[in-house]
């Protein structure tokens, strides 16, 4: 499981993310990406992060928690 953060100071809404996964991201109203999810098993999740240019996005690992 993948933990999405989008530090939203950051991001310059090139879009670049949503390319990368349409599903986990889009743009806000205001121009500025937001997580469709906050956690996701989606490996697209890395992808774009890789693929902002404004190192905006923090993807973080997750163990499955018993409960
Ligand atoms: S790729 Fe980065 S800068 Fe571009 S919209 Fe996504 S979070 Fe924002």
């Amino acid at each position: 499981m993948y933990r999405i953060e989008i530090d939203r100071s950051l991001c310059s809404g090139y879009g670049l993310c949503i390319d990368a996964a349409p599903e986990l991201f889009e743009l806000g109203s205001d121009g500025v990406a937001v997580a469709r999810v906050d956690v996701t098993e989606r490996a697209g999740a890395l992808d774009a992060a890789r693929a902002c240019p404004m190192a905006a996005i923090a993807v973080a690992e997750e163990r499955d928690r018993a409960a």
